[in-house]
């Protein structure tokens, strides 16, 4: 009922979409007793199932798992036919749900949101409608869907067929009869996989118009899978659970075998089952590093490829069916019914627009770069502009007048993908930076409507009348959610999870991909921080905690959690012998490193005996002589060995292009300070007066080290100085030691959890040096005279309790006059930025260290290239 605009209608919130979010997000206002608008232009509840009609659409996550778990009588009263369901059973069921919850009563159908304006005096949204009709709402939410909007087609002359245009996402609701029609599918995403089939067994002739092909398996659809029925009839509330904390919103295990190092039986037969399984988020778990390893990745999708060259005759049109150019799962993989099948019929067609692409569309047909075609329908299955084509297709207007376009032109940025700042009580479900596209949709929605609902329940029952992400939280959350996809191989694809897909659309992974059970824990934390990096507001009242929900790198997380479901005892409590075997044990099963051109032993000799140390040469050109870097290894004095550090030499060797000397100084408690320094610089001397044996280029020596072997390199730097030679280019300190002060805050910060403890470095201190001697610079190179040192490149790691000490060192440095990098390890602990090819998000770091030794090295050759 339209009202005079004198007198706006106002609602406690208004919601637009009544899909899955839109619906549930209705029942959650209305439990709390607010009062709910919701608008939808499409014609009924359903949204995605609302739209998509095309022949062939079903869901491709098994239905008895896409599916709402907030109402148990619900469960109980819906029985799904199939495995995975038509698009008509799962529209019913949304119909169902509306019906059972009486939902329809607050929806207004065919009424496009067209604008939304905050008004600040009032602390309201203006909301506006296609027909100019105004309403008020303290609460906005947009529950408009991340694959809602349709792509144009951007192909010359799209507009000048003159026969029917069918797009998948706005299929007529009374069908398509294309019996004996010669019909053009462009497109060859999830929904042209699905319906090209179909559409296939009425027309005489089709053509299907392939730019990218994409990987698929066969969905193996038949009756709800009978061992999830199980699990639901033993434990219903269980099993949502387990999906509400599992990676995609489905309860799987993940795998942690590598394909690298499983046998070629093993490979095949866990390919095997997965692809007779038919379900995505088995076919993505054949390996644990798939999404991560390009090599494990190739693995998959060569078996793939094996697959559709079985299944199709022609050899060229399988060849043109096999996906290549990006990594498999980088792409959204389809599951089809009898798809690549559909290439042996004799009169369907495949013509790749990579070799001869669309030229124009013309009044009757397709003209390509070699061939025109007649067509008598054309059906667009060209995809989405996915998760942000809707937000800003509405024109949202924020505080100050900025608009979500306007704010979001390089890009989105949200908190949580829920908030953006800037725009007070406005939320997203599904938004960019929430598992979304990545996930089991009904879990995802599921989760974001009831963590809206207890917010707005929160404002309320604290007297508070707005609420919006602070800008540290929201660049926090941003940060986060592209170091999740760094460490996989998602942004090497030009995807619609990029943005890709849409002209001029930035590019940005747009999902969060740390998983749903991850994001899960990250809302709640937030929430448990009294609502952690929000600003909320009510009459006289401002309450912010300001702050970053996520800093830590996500692989370094994860091996953070592994460490400590250990259960380690602390190394401090170990005798030095158990603490030495405690680490070698830890350091058995992990990757090598990358190969190098050769790997030497041999002993230097001092006065009291021989230290023991290790070459690294690079492989390949050139030939000849290379700039030496002296490395000592890291251990609090009393740990560590030449196999220690090893995969870390291997990788400084083989990105830096120098010759690497690893060397085991002598080790506390057996021999105390100042023993280890002054091996370290009695190794410096010995190198560089045998740089020519070593392969070394004469004058061109730097020192290196990680931890204790970086406050040896540091004082070998200093007793160099004093002694007059010899000549060090460059120190790279890695994480150094360099004081014995503990009480800086980083020690605090950082002191407990993080594997190197602060009771740990007392240990190693205690072990290493008397208390008297661990002011001489020999022991706390810090307090040392620093003016003349050589240049140096320093890396301090946020999660460090030594990070403050290596800040401090720098800026020492720099106080005299020394050229300093200082290169911030963000996100990292103290060892993780040392942990080659187990924490990937280490390598860009790692990279940055080589670098600095290059710039030691003015006349170095180029280095060579490590991923
Ligand atoms: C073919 C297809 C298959 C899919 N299969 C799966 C699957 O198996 N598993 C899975 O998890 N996900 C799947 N998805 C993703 C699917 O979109 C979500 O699972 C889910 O349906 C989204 O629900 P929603 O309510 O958030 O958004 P939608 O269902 O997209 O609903 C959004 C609604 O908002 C309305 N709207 C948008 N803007 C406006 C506006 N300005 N004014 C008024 N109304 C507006 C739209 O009309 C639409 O009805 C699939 C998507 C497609 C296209």
């Amino acid at each position: 009922m339209n009202k005079p605009a004198s007198v706006p209608e106002q609602f406690d919130a208004v919601v637009v979409g009544a899909g899955f979010s839109g619906l549930y997000m209705l029942y959650r206002l209305r439990q709390l007793g607010l009062s709910v608008k919701v608008f939808d232009s499409a014609g009924d509840v359903g949204g995605t199932w609302y739209w998509n009609r095309y022949p062939g659409a079903r869901c491709d996550v098994p239905t008895t798992d896409y599916t709402f778990s907030f109402d148990p009588e619900l469960e109980k009263e819906w029985t799904w036919s199939e495995k995975y369901a038509t698009q008509p059973e799962i529209l019913e069921y949304l119909r169902f749900v509306a019906d059972r919850h009486e939902l329809r009563s607050d929806i207004e159908f065919s009424t496009a949101v067209t604008a939304a304006r905050w008004d600040e005096p009032a602390k309201q949204w203006v909301i506006t409608t296609g027909g100019g009709r105004e309403v008020r709402c303290r609460h906005y939410i947009m529950a408009t869907g991340c694959l809602s909007v349709a792509k144009s087609p951007d192909i010359e002359g799209a507009e000048r067929f003159a026969g029917p245009v069918y797009f998948t996402s706005r299929w007529p609701h009374e069908g398509v009869d294309f019996t004996g029609q010669r019909v053009a599918v462009i497109g060859t995403g999830s929904s042209g996989i699905q319906s090209i089939p179909l559409i296939a067994r009425q027309a005489s002739q089709l053509t299907v118009f392939q730019r990218t092909a994409n990987f698929s398996i066969p969905a193996h659809n038949g009756p709800a899978p009978a061992e999830t029925l199980r699990q639901l009839d033993e434990g219903r509330d269980a099993y949502r659970d387990a999906a509400r904390w599992s990676r995609g919103g489905v309860p799987v295990e993940p795998t942690d075998v590598l394909a690298g190092a499983a046998s070629e039986e093993v490979r095949r037969e866990r390919f095997e089952a997965a692809w007779q399984q038919g379900e995505l988020f088995g076919i993505l778990n054949v390996f644990a590093d798939q999404g991560v390893n390009p090599a494990a990745n190739d693995i998959v999708a060569e078996m793939i490829r094996e697959k559709i060259r079985a299944t199709v005759n022609d050899p060229e049109t399988a060849e043109a069916l096999c996906p290549r150019g990006h990594y498999f799962g980088t792409k959204r993989p389809c599951l089809d019914t009898g798809y690549f099948e559909t290439f042996n019929l004799p009169h369907v067609r495949l013509v790749d627009l990579r070799k001869e692409p669309i030229v124009s569309i013309t009044e009757d047909g397709i003209e390509t770069a070699g061939e025109s075609f007649g067509f008598d329908a054309i059906v667009y299955a060209t995809g989405f502009d996915a998760m942000t084509g809707a937000l800003v297709g509405a024109d949202v207007t924020g505080r100050d007048g900025l608009s979500l376009k306007e704010k979001w032109a390089a890009g989105p940025s949200t908190y949580l993908g829920l908030m953006t700042t800037g725009f007070p009580n406005f939320f997203m479900l599904t938004g960019p930076g929430s598992p979304s596209v990545l996930s089991n949709m009904a879990v995802s929605i599921e989760q974001h409507v009831d963590w809206v609902a207890g917010c707005l329940k929160d404002l309320r029952d604290k007297g508070l009348e707005t609420i919006e992400p602070t800008e540290l939280a929201e660049a926090g959350w941003n940060q986060h959610n592209q170091d999740c996809a760094a460490i996989t191989l998602h942004p090497t694809a030009n995807s619609w999870y990029m943005g890709a897909n849409v002209p001029g659309k930035p590019r940005v992974f747009l999902p969060y991909i740390g998983g749903v059970g991850a994001y899960r824990q990250a809302c709640d934390d937030v929430v448990t921080q009294d609502y952690l990096g929000f600003t909320r507001t009510g009459p006289g009242a401002v309450r912010c905690t300001d702050g970053v929900i996520r800093s830590m790198q996500p692989d370094v997380a994860m091996v953070m959690e592994f460490v400590n479901a250990l259960g380690l005892p602390p190394m401090e409590t170990l005798s030095a012998a158990d603490a030495r075997a405690l680490m070698a044990a830890t350091a058995e099963n992990r990757p090598p490193g990358p190969e190098v051109g050769e790997v030497t032993d041999g002993v230097i000799p001092i006065p009291d005996g021989t230290l023991p140390y290790r070459l690294y040469r690079p492989a390949g050109p050139p030939e000849g002589p290379r700039p030496l870097v002296v490395y000592f290894h890291g251990g609090g004095w009393v740990l560590g060995n030449l196999d220690s550090d090893d995969p870390l030499c291997r990788d400084l060797c083989a990105r830096s292009g120098a010759v690497v000397v690893s060397v085991n100084y002598r080790h506390a408690p057996e021999v105390r300070f100042p023993a280890a320094a002054l091996d370290a610089f009695a190794a410096v001397q010995w190198a560089d007066a045998n740089a020519i044996e070593l392969g070394g280029i004469p004058g061109q020596l730097a020192v290196a080290g990680w931890s204790a072997g970086a406050n040896v390199a540091a004082v070998a730097c200093q007793l160099a100085r004093d002694a007059g030679g010899p000549r060090i280019t460059g120190q790279l300190l890695i994480c150094p030691a360099v004081d014995s002060d503990l009480t800086r805050p980083s020690y605090e910060e950082n002191g407990d959890g993080y594997i190197l403890t602060t009771a740990l470095m007392r240990w190693f201190w205690d072990h290493y040096a008397d208390p008297a001697d661990r002011g001489d610079p020999r022991a706390a190179p810090l307090r040392g005279d620093l003016a003349g040192l050589p240049p140096a490149c320093i890396v301090a790691a946020d999660f460090d309790p030594l990070r403050d000490e290596g800040v401090a060192y720098a800026r020492a440095l720099e106080a005299a006059a020394v050229p300093v990098r200082l290169t911030r390890a963000r996100g990292h602990t103290h060892t993780s930025v040392t942990m080659v090819d187990v924490v990937i998000s280490g390598a860009p770091v790692r990279a940055e260290m080589a670098a600095a030794l290059g710039d030691f090295f003015p006349a170095a050759e180029p280095q060579a290239h490590v991923s």
